[in-house]
């Protein structure tokens, strides 16, 4: 089936085509520019860029495709989890183009269409495997057993995510926004042993055993090491000593990058799973791509990293997994369905109230 896939949840507005698992065009607006100067995401102003981009992206998208709208089978579209005022543009959107056309139309999971792109050419997974999504929003372990009605959560953030931790770290050194980026570079000079910050929840009664699980053993915190980053920097200033930056920056992507992969590769080992995805827009720093591959490979897990672009949001993602939806016979959604800020991961795809 030819799926157009539409992404509203943060920032992006994406419109993807796919046809199988090819992709055939993946169109991509970020109002990314506009946010820099508060230092992050302004919901109302995303949700105002989506509405000015979206007929341009989809547009962009259909031309890339050279395709109308009547070679279109089955619309999805991100229902949730994500920003409430810009889920409602994407959402809204693609209701009208489903009147309109008389397609059935998917409200799918976000998290989950992070997970989706892993069916496309090129990339490739087995049935069942694990995930990583790390992201400004989302740091999470995923168990899939079948992407179309078997995800779990094995294990989430309690405060901060991962890039969210980069951003505000990076304010803390003057690296401005977005930090991921900035801290990465930053980082290539420094001397990542030369402090040593918390790794949060990895103390025995956080993790507990295999046998006996402790209540945060798959879970993640970086509020304690942005705090730790923050008194040492105060150290500096109240000394009046130059900052060093680069060494903080390293120490502090060293302390991120140390628990997210090691708390993966075990809860991989843990489930008997061979094959971890790496998704979400933290997916680019080099740190974590290197030791991840590493362990990864000392434990035997095959890693699959999509390309970049397939990794930050985009609706060629949410085409993809609609298009499996199509292809495993899922009812569609309707055109009565809401969207949902906090949609658990379980719910792959909206029903009918
Ligand atoms: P969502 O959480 O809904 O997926 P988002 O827009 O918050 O959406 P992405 O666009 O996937 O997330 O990723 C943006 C985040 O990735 C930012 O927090 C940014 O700092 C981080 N990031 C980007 N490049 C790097 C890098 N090289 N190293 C670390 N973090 C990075
Ligand atoms: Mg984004
Ligand atoms: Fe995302």
């Amino acid at each position: 089936p030819v799926v157009l896939g539409i992404e509203s949840s943060c920032d992006e507005t994406g419109v993807g085509i796919v046809r199988g698992t090819k992709l055939l065009a993946n169109a991509v607006s970020s109002s990314m520019d506009e946010h820099v100067r508060f230092g992050g995401v302004i919901p109302e102003i995303a949700a105002r860029a989506h509405l000015e981009a979206f007929v341009p992206t989809l547009q962009s998208a259909l031309d890339t495709a050279e395709l109308t709208l009547d070679d279109i089978d089955a619309i999805a579209v991100t229902s949730g989890p994500g920003l409430a005022g810009a889920l409602m543009v994407g959402v809204s959107a693609a209701k009208a183009l489903a009147l309109a056309t008389g397609k059935p139309l998917y409200g799918i999971n976000h998290l989950v269409a992070h997970v989706g792109v892993g069916v496309l050419e090129g990339t490739m997974l087995p049935p069942t495997f694990g995930a990583l999504l790390v992201s400004g929003g989302h740091t999470e372990i995923l168990k899939v057993t079948s992407l179309t009605n078997d995800v779990q959560l094995l294990g989430s953030t309690i405060d901060d995510a991962a890039g969210e931790a980069y951003d505000k770290t990076a304010r803390l050194l003057g690296l401005g926004y977005p930090g991921g980026p900035a801290i990465d570079k930053a980082a290539q000079d420094g001397d990542k042993k030369a402090f040593r910050f918390p790794r949060g929840l990895t103390l025995p009664k956080f993790v507990g055993s295999a046998e006996n699980p402790g209540k945060h053993r798959n879970n993640f915190s970086f509020s304690g090491l942005k705090t730790a980053v923050a008194r040492c920097v105060e150290h500096f200033e109240a000394n009046g000593e130059p900052i060093p930056v680069a060494d903080i920056a390293a120490s502090f992507q060293e302390a991120v990058v140390d628990v997210i992969t090691s708390k993966a590769v075990r809860a991989m080992q843990e489930q008997g799973l061979t094959t971890l995805l790496l998704g979400g827009g933290v997916a680019a720093n080099t740190r974590l791509r290197e030791l991840l591959a590493a362990r990864c490979a000392s434990a035997g897990i095959a890693l699959v990293v999509p390309p970049f672009s397939l990794c930050t949001d985009n609706g060629g993602m949410v085409a993809a997994l609609g298009a499996q939806l199509v292809a495993d016979g899922a009812e569609p959604s309707g055109l009565d369905f809401a969207t949902d800020s906090s949609q658990p991961v379980t719910q792959i795809v909206l029903s009918h109230k």
